[in-house]
């Protein structure tokens, strides 16, 4: 989502003649878009606010903006603790950027950031590019901050979400990956109720468009009509991002996930029965409040039987303000958080290892996204990431790659090999 945001708020600076700056020490605007989701991440936040406090004292012209989770709603707080930020403005929120442009006297800041700030067409730089299509979570999982930061879920309209899309298409993007913190709950709180289902099977009709993502998925709000649509729908990847975050009930409870790990197991089998081919990925928090040596165990197993495809495996960092945060302590000692990471990380490598490997020999379609260390890369359908080489420049094309190499992380293949 901050990606998302921040090719926004990239664009919308381009529409107003700004040019991205060689480096930070030449930039005249700065704009940080942060995260706080881990304490890891706050750390690197206030540790940039301190850097950026030095280049204003060098470059006192220099505007710093920020916005992103860090970004609570006592900002007159934030405005006394960080006085070489020029203006705070919450994630998402264009118009007050427009304002703040508006007042620096940016003359096309009225009839450009508006324009966006109604959904007109963004520029991606990229053939895939990210549509949030709903912000904010109701969930209140006992250790997430999202909620507090972004609000409740507020849905963008469908018939905005699909001009938007025909918009990006028209420019060449053949992807689209549609976002949100609970994608799930997309259009429960609009008029008519229209869900993801239905927002899927419009985007599908567009012409040129080759794929359609989304994430990510939350256990309890996934329906079966969703499943099959996904099954259905021929531009739906085959790949879904649904996060578990502990293979324990008791974990599972106090995390307020609600759901069980049975409950969350008969969903995998009835996603695999109906579309057979899906690749899987989910997260984990290891070292929640209490967690014991068996508990962490549960989680271990279960991902032994689930072979995901990917985990993204976090330690639990409490949050203040959140319910975990006023509820437990903090009990699983740093060490013990780092081995069962490790475990899960060493765990996962090798699961992947041998998913992977299945595909060596295979012909793959691979959406090409750009060039990186002189090969070309690309995405198949179920998310693997695929280099290769190629004389001529082939971003945004759907090309055959037959399969030579894999990795737990990727897969390398040749081109022009037809199945
Ligand atoms: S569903 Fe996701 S975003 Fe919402 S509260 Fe839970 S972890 Fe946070």
């Amino acid at each position: 989502m901050n990606k998302a945001e921040s090719l926004r708020i990239a664009s919308y600076l381009d529409f107003l003649s700004y040019q991205v700056a060689p480096s930070l020490r030449e930039a005249d605007l700065v704009v940080l878009n942060t995260c706080v989701v881990r304490q890891s991440a706050e750390d690197k936040v206030l540790g940039t606010l301190g850097l950026l406090k030095g280049l204003k004292k060098e470059h006192p012209n220099l505007s710093i903006l920020v916005t992103g989770c860090f970004v609570d709603s006592n900002i007159a707080g934030l405005k006394r603790r960080f006085p070489q930020v020029d203006f705070f403005f919450k994630p998402g929120a264009y118009p007050e950027l427009t304002n703040w442009a508006q007042k620096q006297g940016i003359s096309t800041a009225e009839q450009g950031l508006l324009r966006y700030a109604r959904n007109d067409t963004w520029k991606s730089p990229s053939p895939c590019a990210f549509v949030p299509v709903i912000q904010g979570c109701n969930k209140f999982c006992s250790y997430c901050i999202v909620p507090y930061r972004r609000g409740r879920e507020v849905s963008r309209p469908l018939e905005e979400v699909v001009c938007e899309v025909k918009g990006l298409v028209k420019q060449g993007v053949r992807e689209v990956i549609l976002l949100g913190q609970n994608v799930d709950s997309y259009g429960h709180d609009l008029p008519g109720n229209p869900d993801l289902a239905d927002l899927l099977t419009k985007l599908n009709n567009i012409n040129d468009l080759a794929r359609i993502r989304f994430l990510t998925n939350h256990p309890r709000d996934i329906s079966q009509s969703l499943i099959e649509a996904m099954a259905f729908l021929d531009k739906v990847c085959e790949h879904l991002e649904l996060p578990i975050q502990s293979g324990d009930d008791d974990i599972l409870k106090a995390m307020r996930r609600g759901y069980t790990v049975e409950q969350y197991r008969k969903l995998i089998h009835a996603i695999r029965y109906h579309i057979p081919q899906i690749s899987l990925s989910t997260d984990i928090i290891v070292g929640f409040p209490g967690e014991t040596e068996e508990q962490f165990e549960h989680t271990y197993s279960l991902l032994e039987e689930m072979r995901f495809d990917v985990v993204h495996v976090a330690a639990y960092s409490p949050r203040p303000g959140t319910i975990a945060g006023r509820k437990y302590e903090d009990t699983v000692p740093p060490e013990v958080k780092r081995e069962r990471f490790n475990k899960i990380e060493q765990l996962q490598a090798n699961i992947a290892t041998e998913l992977n490997s299945a595909y060596r020999g295979k012909t793959m379609e691979v959406l090409v996204e750009g060039e990186r260390k002189g090969k070309w890369y690309g995405r198949t359908r179920s998310d693997k990431l695929v280099f290769f080489e190629n004389k001529d420049d082939c971003t945004g094309q759907l090309v055959k790659i037959r399969i030579e190499k894999t990795s737990p992380w990727a897969l390398q293949g040749k081109v022009g090999y037809n199945s």
